[in-house]
């Protein structure tokens, strides 16, 4: 990989941090040569600090570093992006990122759907909505529904029919997501526990 830590005079290339998994953008950082040299061969992302004007392993007062995964150069090699495992939040405020966190999207599409979801929750009077209905009928009846679909799921997932299969888990998926709205909840309160167990 070559990269163009001449290109300015203090030797310093914009380092971009994203989260591997979730690809939210957690901070921004400068490296030099020695930076990067040390983050390679330590696997935690190090920065040169201009305010501390020195190599700064991010984490190294409050543990919370990041694990490096991968290294990309941009078009014109002076700036990077890297792909990180932050072990504990990334920002020194105390949340995973230094932007608005509610302006991440974890889930791809299924966020923006999300989205919809919560704005139907909250008008449930839009009578032409499907979901504003099921949110009228109560929790009760959204779990039903739930239960059918994946039930459908388990009918399918005996036949050879790939498109039939794939039709009732986009339907499971969908009611779920209502579900877990119609409870307070979201996707990402069960990612949290399905990480919890990793460990
Ligand atoms: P840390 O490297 O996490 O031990 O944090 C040490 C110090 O670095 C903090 O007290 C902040 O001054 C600074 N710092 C930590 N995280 C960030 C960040 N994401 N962006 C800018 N400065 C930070
Ligand atoms: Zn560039
Ligand atoms: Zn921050
Ligand atoms: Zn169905």
């Amino acid at each position: 990989m070559t990269i163009n830590f001449n290109k300015y005079e203090n030797g310093l290339v914009p380092a971009i941090i994203q989260d591997y998994s979730t690809r939210a953008v957690l901070m921004l950082g400068y490296m030099n040569q020695e930076a990067f040299n040390k983050t390679q061969e330590t696997k935690r992302v190090t920065f040169f600090s201009r305010s501390k004007n020195r190599l700064w392993t991010k984490g190294e007062s409050s543990g919370n570093f990041l694990e490096l995964q991968d290294i990309q150069v941009d078009c014109d090699q002076d700036a990077l992006l890297i792909s990180v495992k932050p072990e504990g939040p990334t920002c020194h405020t105390g949340s995973d990122t230094c932007w608005n966190e509610n302006n991440v999207s974890n889930f791809g599409f299924l966020s923006e759907l999300e989205r919809v979801i919560t704005d139907r929750k909250t008008n449930q009077e839009e009578d032409t909505s499907y979901v504003a209905s099921l949110f009228k009928g109560g929790i009760n009846k959204i779990a039903q529904k739930v239960g059918e679909e994946a039930i459908e799921v388990v009918i399918e997932a005996k036949d050879e029919n790939d498109s039939l299969f794939l039709n009732e888990s986009a339907d499971l998926l969908f009611h779920y997501l209502i579900l877990l709205q119609a409870k307070g909840f979201r996707l990402k309160d069960v990612e949290t526990i399905l990480k919890a167990r990793q460990k």
